[in-house]
């Protein structure tokens, strides 16, 4: 039998994350993954998706041969990052599926091997709860879209959170006529209405046709299509359908018969990633506590700190920085208009438009605004953009709230003129004397 200090199961972002410090900083780790390495992010989504976003971003007028020219070689890329992380003394890989024997034993591929640790980090896939289940051929998932393979002729895509939006503006820009369906009242739910009106009109100017507030029966195959039938309106045809962002955690052989508990089919875990099973950790996706990458690899750090005694603090979501990465890209962190409403927040907003300040004059930035929230003692809870490219802006703002940041103190500060961060500090002044022209676009007479 062989003896490992730690196990990581699942080879995606966190699991290499984890799986990789271990190794480096001298404890005797295996990782086991069961298909490719690189999971979610790296092999089947994120990463590739916002390339492709890029591609277009960048090349208004690229064609999916001209993407295809390069993807290969992209790809490449990718796997040497993967393997350079991975090229460690301590680190055996195991490729395979595997199972329990005990809470310190572990099966795979009629090897036994036995640890002090185990991590699991086995992540999610994409479910049909409809008739029609995920084929890869009419019904069809992310994993689908960046194989680039069969670009159909029409698609609708079920889901209108984060990535249906992302998904919508890929086919559109491959000249798939594309529908965008959501059952909550707008796409992007949840997100401040200007931001969502934003990305809305970018995508119908695109040509997304997109179908919201509305309540989806069942999607059933017939014949060489895929009927979707709705509880409030007339059934629709299409040629293919996506399925977005509906998820079920993976699962291991011998998990529950060795007592690892789940809740709502996640495995259920403590602030410190620990399940009830003493020794074991769970991280990413599969704890589902939130789907993000930033997330995914701060929680195997956070693991691999306790694991080396290494003391934190609570990890606090609040402060997580986050973005979706449409054509017109939502990017911020903290509290939303929308939020503080909710919450009973009293707050205190300013916006500016970017193609208000010399920056955005200068970088020919016609749309797209920053929001600044503030509470009643002037400290900065929210700070939000939307337009071209916002996404690259975040950055660490995240320590302006953590700081407690006041108003004053970034109307004080220098910043480069000209620059889109004349709009922060605009912003900022705007809140702070709650003086809100949120219409009044000085470019626009
Ligand atoms: C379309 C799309 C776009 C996204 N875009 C973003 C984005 O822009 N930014 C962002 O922060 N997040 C994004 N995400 C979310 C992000 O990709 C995930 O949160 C993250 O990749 C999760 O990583 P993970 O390691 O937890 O799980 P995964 O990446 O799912 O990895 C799990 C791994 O475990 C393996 N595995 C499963 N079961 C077993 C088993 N029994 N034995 C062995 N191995 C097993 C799997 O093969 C897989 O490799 C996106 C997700 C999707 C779907």
């Amino acid at each position: 039998m062989k003896k490992y200090d730690v196990i990581v199961i699942g080879g995606g972002i966190s699991g290499i994350e984890a799986a990789s410090r271990l190794a480096r900083e001298g404890k005797k780790t295996a990782l086991i993954e069961r298909s490719e390495l690189g999971g979610t992010a790296v092999i089947n989504g994120a990463l590739k998706i916002k390339y492709i976003l890029d591609f277009f971003k960048n090349n208004k007028d690229g064609t999916r041969e001209e993407l295809i020219e390069i993807w290969d070689d992209k790809l490449l890329d990718l796997e040497k990052i993967i393997s350079l992380k991975l090229e460690h003394d301590n680190l055996d890989i195991y490729n395979g599926e595997g199972k329990f024997l005990s809470e310190t034993s572990f099966e795979i591929n009629g090897e036994l091997l036995d640890t002090d640790i185990f991590i699991i980090s086995i992540g999610t896939k994409t479910v049909s709860p409809y008739t029609a289940k995920i084929d890869g051929k009419y019904i069809l998932t992310h994993e689908n879209t960046i194989e680039l393979e069969e670009i159909p002729n029409e698609i609708a895509i079920i889901n209108g959170g984060i990535y249906g939006p992302e998904l919508a503006n890929i086919y559109v820009n491959l000249g798939v006529r594309t529908t965008l369906i959501d059952e909550n009242q707008s796409i992007l739910s949840g997100e401040d209405d200007d931001h969502i009106d934003a990305v809305r009109t970018s995508l119908i100017d695109m040509g997304v046709n997109i179908i919201e507030d509305t309540s989806i029966k069942d999607v059933i195959l017939e014949d060489d299509k895929v009927r979707l039938s709705f509880l409030d309106s007339e059934d629709l045809i299409y040629e293919k359908i996506l399925i977005s962002d509906i998820k079920e955690p993976n699962y291991i052989e011998g998990m529950k018969e060795i007592g690892i508990r789940s809740s709502n089919g996640y495995i259920f875990v403590n602030e410190s990633f620990k399940t009830n099973v003493e020794n074991i950790y769970a991280i990413g996706d599969v704890n589902g506590i939130m789907n993000m990458i930033n997330i995914a690899t701060e929680q195997a750090n956070r693991v691999v700190d306790g694991i080396f005694d290494i003391k934190r603090e609570r990890l606090s979501y609040e402060l997580l920085p986050r973005g979706v990465f449409t054509e017109m890209e939502i990017a911020g962190v903290g509290y939303q208009e929308r939020q503080c409403q909710i919450l009973g927040l009293p707050y205190k907003l300013g916006k500016c438009y970017i193609n208000e300040t010399w920056g955005g004059w200068t970088k020919v930035c016609n749309n797209g605004f920053i929001k600044v929230i503030l509470d009643y003692e002037d400290n900065v809870i929210g700070l939000w953009t939307v337009g071209e490219n916002v996404t690259e802006y975040i950055g660490f703002f995240s320590l302006i709230i953590e700081n407690k940041t006041k108003a004053k103190a970034i109307l004080t500060k220098l910043i480069i003129s000209p620059s889109i961060y004349e709009a922060v500090k605009e912003a900022t002044y705007r809140a702070m004397v709650s003086d809100v022209h949120l219409h009044n676009n000085m470019f626009d007479h």
